[in-house]
């Protein structure tokens, strides 16, 4: 065994010395009087133990043992303490500082210096084995275990060390927030197994792009975060956003499969934006729900009105989940008149919160529902009370045939919808014939099987559907064909501009003339003036609906 003694006093060190030599073992002793030396030693040579006085005089044994363990991190060498002192302060103070045993030197004899030497050696490898199962479980705690990134509680460490030591004038830490564009829906159809296997390809592919990263990491689900502490310079924060938007466009190879799957980036820099960690991540929130607003695919850096539009979005929120818990909302009605027979042939039911604080915007309110899934519960609420509605309608004007009710698109993408309409139905002992569903061109474009088989349930089951806001958007003629549309209905803005400009009547008696060559019916939105109906009556429109009618208004007033 090697054993360095460190000890100033002559006369002690020969008493160790003799005590060891006595023993039954071999030692290889190296002696030194000063703490200077000993530290070097201990750089330069390789002990067993050290048996160290903790009366030096340049400086204590505990300063020794501290300054040695600061500076080598790797060593091998136990520590026992000798002392003439049996204070019990001074043994912990010592074996705090990382010394594995403590002897008094009255107590020094052969077998007691044999027995500590060989406890301190095998109580210092148990230490570092507890320690390196430390750093190990240490590790793993702070990993994500489905794709080796950083998990979120080493990510909120790294971002506040990071704002912490942000002191540079002109240097930012910069958070990226992203996640991918339906990943549920990739969830949903492929399976778990491989929506899996996705998230840890698209960690390796976004890794390699993202060498320069502080920390690159998964907070959960599909989400990841990155944050940089060297950029100086917008422009490089935008052009990594474009590489990482880049490297989605080849398609991920999972499992045998091609995924195609975008992602949407939210930005937020310290101190531009945030002052903590807190913030800056709720302002990178907030950007990438912008980033999924605006049509997915893309990169928003935070801008501080992003925030009044959050905040106003989830006030919004907010209040909607109370009020469909109290069913604060109402419907109205407005008609839809047969251009030919003059007479009114249906209803429009369009949804009214009057008590609503923030905002009364059916439109508006309907895409926060829409975000906040909370169309689920207020879709249902719309159909039961429409159909009811309709019941009360048909009493006061008998030749009613129908009633039409606004779906949006989440809700067209499950069987329940069907199944809602039906129960809703037999409920109020209505048939479904007499219902139209009216849909908007978004719904159908992602083109999804799920969209078609609810749409052709619905067909089956006698419901008309009806086309809404067409001539704004793409007024696909693929739309046309490839989904059972009974009804197209023109948008207001193609009426609007009727009057004035010759294109928007030729446009409306074109659409008018190819959609009844396909055995679809035509209705006009937002008719306002005299004009404007015989200009539809001119185009061949079947049916016409607007303010020169009537407005929408709630079931006593019809
Ligand atoms: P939409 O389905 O295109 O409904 C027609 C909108 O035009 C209604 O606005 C109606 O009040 C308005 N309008 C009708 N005739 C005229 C007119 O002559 N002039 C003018 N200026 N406007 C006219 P509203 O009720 O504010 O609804 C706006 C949008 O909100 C609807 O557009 C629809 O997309 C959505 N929405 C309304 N109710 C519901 C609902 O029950 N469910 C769903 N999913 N969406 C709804
Ligand atoms: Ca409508
Ligand atoms: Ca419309």
């Amino acid at each position: 065994m090697n054993i360095l003694l460190v000890d100033d006093d002559v006369v002690d060190r020969a008493t160790v010395k003799r005590s060891l030599n006595k023993g039954h073992s071999y030692y290889q002793i190296t002696e030194t009087d000063s703490a200077e030396e000993a530290l070097h030693r201990l750089k330069c040579h390789y002990y067993d133990v050290v048996l160290l006085d903790y009366q030096l005089p340049q400086m204590n044994g505990v300063e020794l043992v501290v300054k040695f363990k600061n500076e080598s991190t790797k060593t091998n060498t136990a520590i026992v303490m000798i002392s003439s002192s049996n204070s019990e302060e001074l043994i912990l103070e010592c074996l705090n500082a990382g010394a594995q045993d403590f002897l008094l030197k009255e107590d020094i004899s052969p077998g007691q210096l044999s027995r500590t030497l060989i406890q301190a050696q095998r109580r210092f490898e148990l230490e570092s084995k507890l320690y390196e199962s430390y750093r190990q479980v240490k590790e793993m705690a702070e990993l994500d275990t489905l794709t080796g990134l950083a998990n979120r509680y080493r990510f909120d460490e790294s971002l506040r060390s990071a704002i912490r030591s942000n002191q540079r004038e002109n240097g930012y830490v910069t958070l990226f927030i992203f996640d991918l564009d339906h990943f549920k829906n990739i969830n949903d159809s492929f399976g778990h197994d491989i929506g899996d296997k996705l998230l840890q390809s698209v960690a390796e592919r976004v890794s390699t792009i993202v060498r320069d990263s502080e920390v690159f990491a998964r907070l959960g689900g599909d989400e990841f975060a990155l944050i940089f502490t060297n950029f100086g310079h917008i422009n490089q924060i935008m052009q990594i956003s474009q590489r990482i938007l880049d490297s989605f466009k080849r398609p991920f190879n999972v499992g045998g499969q091609e995924i195609h799957c975008n992602c949407s980036i939210g930005i937020a820099l310290h101190p531009l934006n945030g002052q903590d960690a807190e913030e800056l991540k709720k302002f990178a929130d907030i950007a990438m729900y912008r980033a999924k607003n605006s049509g997915r695919n893309t990169a928003y850096l935070f801008e501080d009105n992003m925030q009044v539009e959050f905040y106003r979005k989830y006030q919004i929120e907010v209040e909607l989940r109370k009020a469909i818990e109290n069913q604060d909302f109402c419907l109205y009605f407005q008609p839809i008149v047969d251009i030919e027979e003059h007479q009114v042939v249906g209803f429009e039911s369009l949804i009214r919160w009057p008590c609503a604080v923030t905002c009364q915007r059916p439109d508006e309110f309907i895409s926060v529902a829409e975000d906040s899934r909370l169309i689920f519960p207020l879709g249902q609420w719309i159909i039961d009370n429409a159909i009811k509605g309709f019941v009360d309608i048909r009493q006061k004007f008998p030749k009613i045939r129908y009633i039409t009710i606004n779906i949006s698109a989440y809700q067209l993408k499950s069987a329940d919808l069907v199944e809602q309409i039906a129960v809703a139905c037999k409920k109020y002992e209505v048939a479904p014939s007499d219902l139209v569903v009216e849909v908007t061109e978004t719904a159908l474009l992602s083109n999804d099987e799920d969209t078609k088989n609810v749409l052709n349930m619905l067909d089956m089951l006698g419901c008309s559907i009806a086309l809404d806001d067409f001539g704004t958007g793409y007024s696909s003629i693929s739309h046309l064909l490839n989904y059972p549309i009974h009804t197209v209905k023109l948008d207001k803005s193609l009426i609007d501009g009727c009057e004035k400009f010759q294109k928007h009547r030729a446009i409306i008696s074109g659409l008018c003339a190819m959609l009844k060559s396909i055995d679809i019916k035509v209705v006009a939105e937002g008719i306002e003036t005299q004009a404007q109906l015989d200009i539809c009556m001119n185009s061949d429109v079947d049916f016409v609906q607007g303010y020169y009618f009537a407005k929408p208004e709630p079931l006593e007033f019809l």
